[in-house]
């Protein structure tokens, strides 16, 4: 048996034609992007959906969560728009996180993730104890239901966040650990991140990209093994830390077709290395 699997990212407006042409192509797992509030909100489409995703059979590692609004066209407007940090959006979308975590659960998922925002890197900014609180929250939440709630990685460096989840110090906040981000954030060197929060990792996203052109700005996603990522160094990291699990392959572009060339291409080249 090898000590991974490969899996997909399936991104907001996935189909459930698309999750069978996934396990046709091999795939093993896939982390999925929680539906639309409209669907969770209504019980039998949500039933429906769910009845679907087990009819196709394909193993569901995550769910992750997403709201109504964010944003990722910018730094700013990330910050404004993604996760928990506004809170003029917060209390509302820890209550949607656990609609999402009742939906994963429905589905036997034990892994809830979500980008939850920009941590700030310095604690005394008024911002940073109330993420700590509503993180916090939102993993009690999940571990009454036997959940981890795990942080998708990228817009804080190695050190902050392992500062950030040991002053939560909840035993089921982990890490789902995205190297491009890191890179498109420009928040610091992935592999060398990867080692500081190793024993907190659950699961991980394969996916490359390249260092931002200037501040504020946002760099750009490739194809795997096309950006500054080094694959190489990632799946030798991954193999030094002792991970052992779903290697989930996410390619953020609209174009399905084009994506499905890119995530057999991906897997080819996982395969090569590991
Ligand atoms: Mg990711």
């Amino acid at each position: 048996m090898p000590d991974y699997t490969t899996g997909v990212m399936m991104s907001v407006g996935w189909t459930l034609e698309q999750l069978q042409q996934v396990k046709d192509l091999g795939f093993q797992n896939v982390q999925i992007a929680a539906p639309y509030k409209a669907v969770l909100d209504s019980p039998d489409v949500r039933q429906k959906l769910i009845d679907g995703i087990k009819s196709v059979g394909i193993e569901v590692t995550t769910v992750f969560a997403g709201f109504d609004g964010e944003s990722y066209a910018d730094v700013p407007t990330v910050k404004e728009t993604v996760g928990y940090l506004n809170p003029a959006t917060r209390e509302e979308r820890i209550q949607r996180t656990a609609d999402i975590g009742e939906f994963a659960q429905s589905l036997g998922v034990d892994k809830v993730a979500a980008h939850v925002g920009f941590v700030p890197e310095e604690h005394e900014d008024p911002a940073y104890a109330p993420m700590v609180e509503a993180v916090s929250r939102v993993a009690d939440d999940c571990a009454r239901r036997g959940q981890i709630f795990s942080l998708e990685t990228g817009q804080e460096g190695g050190a902050a966040l392992l500062r950030y989840l040991t002053d939560m110090g909840r035993g089921n906040v982990k890490v789902n650990f995205d190297p491009a981000n890191m890179i498109l954030y420009g928040s610091g060197e992935p592999i060398e991140a990867l080692g500081i929060v190793a024993a907190h990792v659950v699961s991980v996203h394969a996916k490359d990209g390249k260092w931002p052109p200037g501040e504020g700005q946002l760099g750009t996603e490739f194809p795997l093994g096309q950006g500054d990522v080094g694959m190489e160094n990632f799946v030798a990291k991954l193999k030094e830390i002792g991970y052992k699990g779903a290697v989930t392959i996410e390619r953020e572009i609209p174009d399905w077709d084009q994506k499905v060339k890119d995530l057999v291409d991906a897997k080819a080249l996982l395969e090569s290395l590991y």
